[in-house]
């Protein structure tokens, strides 16, 4: 199975910092700002997987009236959408590129690709600013599925979001 997976959030979230936890299983710290698609292959289930992940050095928010934002929808079988647990904006702008995704022609005609909500910095929870809570009310309320995570202090917890994804898109049938 092969699939592809859009890392979407505002600047500092955390995109890549999961993207390249997930990939090399090390939190480095400091991030470049390119445009890539990773390709990360695994076993589950004696099957192998591939992801596609697309992480990008935008803040996506601003950008879901341009080209390229519709060209992530078209392209992806699934998404990620990245707020920080201590940033406020970061978790609103969340709501708005779900509004965004779904009100796209693209994602209404390749069946609905599954959405995950990810409050990452689950560690600084000293400086938290948006409460559990409030990201698992929005994921009920708009379709989607949601995990708090440590791209900094806990591999496992990356690791839940993208192989629930993996499973999600089997369930859907997006992807054979
Ligand atoms: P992006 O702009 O969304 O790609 O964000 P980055 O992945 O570049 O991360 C932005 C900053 O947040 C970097 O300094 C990271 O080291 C830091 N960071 C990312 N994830 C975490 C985390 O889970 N915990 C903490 N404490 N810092 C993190
Ligand atoms: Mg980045």
């Amino acid at each position: 199975m092969e699939a592809n997976i859009v890392v979407l959030g505002t600047e500092s979230v955390g995109k890549s910092a999961l993207t390249v936890r997930l990939l090399t299983r090390r939190f480095i710290g400091e991030y470049g700002d390119i445009e890539s698609i990773y390709s990360h292959s695994f076993i589950a289930d004696g099957r192998e997987i591939t992801l596609n992940i697309w992480d990008s050095p935008y803040s996506e928010d601003s950008c879901v009236e341009t080209s390229l934002f519709q060209k992530k929808v078209r392209w992806a079988d699934s998404f990620v959408l990245v707020y920080s647990i201590c940033d406020r904006a970061s978790f609103n702008s969340v709501s708005r590129l779900i509004q965004a995704i779904k009100s796209t022609k693209d994602y209404l005609e390749a069946d609905k690709p599954p959405i995950v909500i990810v409050g990452n910095k689950r560690d600084l929870h000293h400086r938290r600013t948006v409460l559990s809570e409030e990201g698992r009310l929005l994921a009920l309320n708009t379709d989607c599925h949601f995990y708090e995570v440590s791209a900094a202090e806990n591999y496992h917890s990356v690791l839940m979001v993208f192989h629930g994804l993996v499973d999600r898109m089997k369930d859907a049938k997006l992807t054979t």
